[in-house]
């Protein structure tokens, strides 16, 4: 997967990491197929410095300067918030209340002249995740992927753009993957910072400025785990099989657990409930909290913005460490309810 020969260097940095950041993208075939007309490019500044690369380079492909989003939770929030900031930005559904659900692709007005229409895969916050790839009848389609990125299988020739960071499903934070379709390259906006433009990273195999080789190195491993454990395809269907185990809880709990999300699109990746009742008993949830904490289970405590609790399954996390946690939330309940 990547270039790894043990190496003398004598440049800076420490030795014995990949000298390039330069993919090919045939290589990432091993755990998700990219056409040969995309580029592959590892950069830095995380999710959010790529929700703001995305409109400063690719807003300007038509001369309106508009773009279509999708708002279904915090992230694409953020992300459309950024783009207003360099043209139009048209919200495509009726503004929603709480980031519950994906509004029925009915009730979208596309715009055919935007420049792109963007949405964000799996809403990290919310434990909101598309099961569709919204159709946008001809105009590019972009997608933050960074917290569900190789959970699944992805047809990539359905996108122009799709990025994630690494730090969730293919590494630790420090390295953004950004696939981007070729013919999109050469639209920046001319006050698009030149580490952001993909033209010139890609051009420069992202050796632009100094890529984070040590991030680079810990998602080749990452990579290479995946391949070994049958690609994406097996992470989907662990990561069904994990989420499943949690949810059959929630849904056979009498309402002692609660997912306020709608079924349709809950998320496999982060699994987000209440305790006690729908709106959450905070003295229940602490003590949950403390309890899985001293079973070892750690990092349960739902987003600051939602409260609650929230179960992350990303490829990391085993079908043996999800049956723990399963088995602590039915404990739980018996006990508490
Ligand atoms: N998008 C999504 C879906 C995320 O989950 C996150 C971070 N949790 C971001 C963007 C922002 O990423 P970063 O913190 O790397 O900027």
């Amino acid at each position: 997967i990547m270039e790894h020969k043990p190496t003398i260097n004598f440049g800076a940095g420490p030795a014995k990491l990949p000298q390039s950041a330069s993919v090919d993208p045939r290589r990432f075939a091993c755990v998700t197929n990219i056409p040969d007309n995309y580029k592959v490019m590892f950069l830095q500044g995380g999710g959010s410095g790529q929700f703001s690369a995305v409109p400063l380079n690719l807003i300007g492909l038509k001369e309106d300067r508009c773009a279509d989003y999708l708002v279904t939770g915090t992230w694409s929030a953020k992300a459309a918030k950024e783009a207003e900031k360099y043209g139009n930005v048209n919200i495509v559904h009726p503004k929603l209340d709480s980031y519950t659900k994906i509004p029925d692709p009915s009730s979208w007005t596309l715009n055919p002249s935007a420049s792109y229409v963007y949405y964000c895969c799996n809403e990290t916050v919310h434990g909101v995740e598309y099961n569709i790839t919204p159709e946008t009848n001809g105009v590019v389609l972009v997608s933050d992927m960074s917290s569900n990125f190789l959970s699944r299988p992805v047809d990539v020739s359905k996108f122009g753009l799709i990025f994630a960071g690494a730090q969730k499903n293919v590494g630790c934070a420090g390295v953004t993957v950004v696939i981007v379709r070729e013919d999109l390259l050469g639209h920046a906006l001319q006050e698009c910072p030149i580490v952001l433009d993909y033209t010139v990273q890609a051009d420069m195999n992202s050796l632009y400025n100094t890529p984070p080789c040590f991030s680079i190195y810990i998602m080749g491993l990452v990579l290479e785990w995946i391949k070994n454990n049958g690609g994406s395809a097996a992470m989907e269907t662990l990561n069904k099989r994990k989420s499943a185990l949690i949810y059959d809880i929630i849904n056979a709990s009498n309402g002692f657990y609660v997912c306020p999300v709608d079924e349709a699109c809950q998320s496999r990746m982060n699994v987000p409930f209440r305790v006690g009742k729908k709106e959450g008993d905070d003295d229940l949830e602490k003590k949950f909290l403390d309890g899985a904490s001293k079973l070892g289970m750690i990092s349960l405590k739902g987003h600051r913005s939602v409260g609650g609790i929230r179960a992350s399954l990303y490829n990391a996390v085993t079908l043996e460490d999800t049956e723990a946690l399963a088995a602590y939330m039915r404990q739980f309940q018996k006990e508490h309810q």
